[in-house]
């Protein structure tokens, strides 16, 4: 599956492709996952053909500092979930790279142990710059994987900064990871993770002062109690397997509390909300950048800098009838 992600794919058409990736095919997957990465025309055909997937495979986000242990759990999650009789997608989301494709993660040495694995999809995704950005070729990566058949995703985050937060707004379950000695509780205060974790892992609890980060964690989480969802906090050793099994089982409890109150619906609603926006303001952007002449942005930025226009009056030039709200 190693495709740069805007590479031009010829020979077979869309509906080929999805039949091959319905039955595991790999690199027809690793197709498809090009093509939604590329958008366009081709991007458009395999979200019509993919219309009726998604919503089977449990999307599970894994968000957390550098260095923490993301990618060691990822891969010690991966293990788990195969020995078990599951198949698994890993998409490995890098907000701030521009580089796609099977590459990069084939250079991550955690992961090389699966790569041969035909029940897994492993795939870097780079958002940077992409149309739509995150919330835009995510999603439709997750239909392909899930027409693939894959019984849980992983989302795991690689860059860092607040599009973390978008990653984990795709997924069913969010999983926080911290290490003792990083801050802890108030680094997750402070990155606002409080709110979106469903479950809480101390990693790296060879080290000392886990204890001590996981008592401050729940003492945290017991103060912003919120729902009826008791989010865990547990601690692995990654490195080692340690702890993969509780967290797979917290996994399983919240897809489980999560099908039964609604909850997952709730959010999938939500992530379909985020990528029909996607679209619309992919679409803006392209009809604003394509407009020249006196009604382009260049001509009118520049007569706003000579004090003929207010930057509101440009922007119905630009856009007539698009007025701000209220
Ligand atoms: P990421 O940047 O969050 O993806 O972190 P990595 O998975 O690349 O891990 C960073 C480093 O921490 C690597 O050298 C791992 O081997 C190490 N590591 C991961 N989990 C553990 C753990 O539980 N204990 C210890 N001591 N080291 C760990």
């Amino acid at each position: 599956m190693c495709e740069k992600g805007g590479e031009r794919v010829t020979g077979p058409d869309v509906a080929e492709l999805v039949a091959r990736a319905r039955a595991g095919e790999p690199l027809a997957v690793g197709r498809l996952l090009s093509l939604v990465e590329a958008g366009g025309a081709r991007g458009r055909q395999v979200a019509s053909a993919l219309a009726d997937d998604g919503g089977r495979a449990h999307v599970v986000g894994l968000t957390g500092p550098p260095g923490v242990g993301k990618s060691t759990t990822t891969s010690a999650l991966v293990a788990a979930l195969r020995a078990r009789g599951s198949r698994v997608g890993v998409l490995a989301v890098d907000p701030s790279s521009p580089f796609s494709g099977g590459a990069l993660l084939g250079d991550r040495v955690r992961m090389a142990e699966h790569a041969e694995d035909p029940g897994v999809f492993i795939r870097s995704m780079a958002t940077r710059g992409q149309l739509g950005g995150l919330a835009g070729a995510t999603p439709q990566a997750l239909r392909v994987l899930d027409a693939a058949g894959c019984d849980v995703v992983l989302i795991e985050t690689v860059g860092v900064g607040q599009s973390e937060v978008d990653v984990v707004a795709l997924a069913d379950t969010t999983v926080v990871l911290l290490a003792p000695g990083m801050g802890d509780g108030v680094q997750a205060a402070k990155a606002g993770v409080l709110e979106v974790a469903d479950v809480f892992v101390v990693n790296k609890a060879d080290r000392d002062g886990a204890t001590q980060a996981v008592r401050e964690l729940r003492h945290m989480i017991g103060l912003g109690e919120r729902g009826e969802w008791r989010v865990p906090v547990l601690r692995t050793v990654a490195s080692r397997g340690e702890g993969v099994a509780e967290l797979v089982a917290a996994l399983d409890a919240h897809r489980q509390w999560s099908d039964g109150s609604g909850e997952r619906e709730r959010r999938r609603v939500a992530r379909a909300e985020a990528e029909i926006e996607a679209v619309v303001v992919t679409r803006l952007r392209a009809r604003i950048r394509d407009a020249h002449g006196a009604a382009g942005l260049p001509d009118l930025a520049k007569r706003v800098v000579a004090g003929e226009l207010d930057p509101y009056a440009a922007a119905d030039e630009l856009q007539p009838g698009l007025a701000e709200p209220g």
